[in-house]
C-alpha cells in the first residue's frame, strides 16, 4: 500500500510517500530553522504561518517525486500530537481534506512513535526491543514487547536532552539550535570539567537534566564574575559526558532487564557524535545490537510518520474525520490494539 504522510508538529514541514511501511518513495522536508534563528527558538505563531505557506508545495513535490498519482494513495497519515497545537492543525487540515477528497482512511499518528519507527524504514526490528528517545521535547526509554506496543519505563522529570543542549548552547552564545555546536565543541576539547550526574533513585529509569544545566550556567556566571577566561570546550565536554553517561547506563541496564534484542536510538539528539560513538562502543561490549537511523531520518520528517501509521493501517485502526490535534497525545494509548484514538 502507499501511505502519504504529513508532519507539521514543530518547525519542519514535511510530506512523504512510503510503500508498505518501509520503502521511502519520497520524503521532502522544509526546515524553518533560518526563520526562527533570530528569535533564539521556535515561535509558535510564525511556525503555523510558515507551515501554511509551504504545505501545498511539499505535498505536490512529495507526490511528484514518488512517481505515483495522488489518487493511488491508500491512506493519509498525519501527526496528531504531541507538538505545537497551531502547527499540528495545519497538517491535520491538509490531511483531512486529502482523505475526504480521495475517500481513503485517515491515520492520526503519534510523533514519538514516528521517531521510533524511523528505524523500521532501514532495519528489521526484533522484539522485545528498547527505544532510547532523545529529542528536543522528549527523553524517554520505551519498551516495545511486540510491534506497535509502547510502554514508557522512564522519562525526564524536567528538561529534555535536546532542550538542555539548546539552553546550554544559548548561554555560550551559540545560535539556535545549539545541540550540534555543543557536540562539536565537546569533541574538540582536550579535557573536561567534571559536572554532576543525576542518577535519581537506584532503580529509576527516569532522567533529570535541569540540575546539570544549572551547574553549567553557574560555571559560566562564576567565570564572568571573577573576570576569568572560561574554558568553553572543557565545559561543553563536561556537560556532554554527564549527559551521555546517564543516558547510556540507564539504557543498557533497561535493555538487559527487559531482554531487549535491539536498542533503538531515535530523535534529533541521535545526531550527537559523542553519544553515537559512546553507545556504539558500549553496545558492542555488552552484545546488544544498536540501531541508529541515518541523520535525515533522526530529525523530524514525514517518512517516519508513515512508518508508524503503517502499523495502524495493518491493524485496521483508522481515525475519524473529526479527529483533533492533541498536543498531549499519550504514546502508550496510541499502541496498536489499544483501541480508537479519538
Ligand atoms: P520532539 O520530537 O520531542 O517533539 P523535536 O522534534 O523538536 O522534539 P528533534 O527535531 O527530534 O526535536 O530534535 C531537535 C533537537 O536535537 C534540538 O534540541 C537540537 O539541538 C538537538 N540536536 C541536533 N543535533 C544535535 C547534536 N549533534 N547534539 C546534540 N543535540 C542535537
Ligand atoms: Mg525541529
Ligand atoms: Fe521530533
Amino acid at each position: 500500500e502507499l501511505i502519504l504522510a504529513i508532519e507539521t508538529s514543530c518547525d519542519e514541514t514535511s510530506v512523504a510517500v512510503v510503500k508498505g511501511g518501509r520503502h521511502i518513495l519520497s520524503n521532502v522536508v522544509s526546515s524553518q530553522i533560518e526563520t526562527h534563528k533570530r528569535f533564539g527558538g521556535v515561535v509558535p505563531e510564525i511556525a503555523s504561518r510558515k507551515h501554511v505557506e509551504t504545505i501545498t508545495l511539499m505535498m505536490e513535490q512529495a507526490v511528484q517525486e514518488s512517481g505515483h498519482r495522488l489518487d493511488e494513495m491508500s491512506a493519509i497519515a498525519v501527526t496528531q500530537g504531541p507538538g505545537l497545537v497551531g502547527a499540528l492543525l495545519v497538517g491535520i487540515v491538509a490531511a483531512k481534506s486529502l482523505a475526504m477528497a480521495l475517500d481513503v482512511p485517515l491515520i492520526g499518528t503519534h510523533h514519538i512513535a514516528g521517531h521510533i519507527y524511523a528505524n523500521a524504514l532501514i532495519y528489521e526490528l526484533q522484539y522485545p526491543c528498547l527505544a532510547l528517545v532523545v529529542s528536543g521535547g522528549h527523553t524517554e526509554l520505551v519498551v516495545l514487547e511486540r510491534e506497535g506496543s509502547f510502554r514508557i519505563i522512564g522519562r525526564t522529570r524536567d528538561d529534555a536532552v535536546g532542550e538542555a543542549y539548546d539552553k546550554v548552547a544559548r548561554a555560550l552564545q551559540f545560535p539556535y539550535p545549539g545541540g550540534p555546536h555543543i557536540d562539536r565543541l565537546a569533541q574538540s576539547a582536550e579535557e573536561a570539567i567534571t559536572l554532576p550526574r543525576a542518577w535519581l533513585e537506584p532503580d529509576s529509569y527516569d532522567f533529570s537534566f535541569s540540575g546539570l544545566k544549572s551547574a553549567v550556567l553557574a560555571a559560566i556566571n562564576q567565570a564572568k564574575m571573577k573576570g576569568e577566561e572560561l574554558d568553553r570546550s572543557a565545559l561543553a565536554r563536561g556537560f556532554q559526558e554527564s549527559v551521555i553517561d546517564v543516558l547510556m547506563e540507564k539504557a543498557i541496564r533497561a535493555a538487559k532487564q527487559f531482554g531487549a534484542r535491539q536498542l533503538l536510538l531515535c530523535g534529533g539528539v541521535a545526531a550527537n557524535g559523542g553519544l553515537r560513538a559512546a553507545l556504539t562502543a558500549r553496545c558492542e561490549a555488552e552484545g546488544v545490537p544498536l540501531l541508529i537511523p541515518p541523520l535525515s531520518l533522526c530529525t523530524d520528517n514525514a517518512a517516519m510518520i508513515a512508518a508508524a501509521a503503517h502499523l495502524k493501517w495493518k491493524s485496521g485502526e483508522c481515525t475519524t474525520l473529526d479527529m483533533k490535534a492533541d498536543p498531549g497525545l499519550s504514546l502508550e494509548d496510541w499502541s496498536v490494539g489499544a483501541g480508537s484514538i479519538d
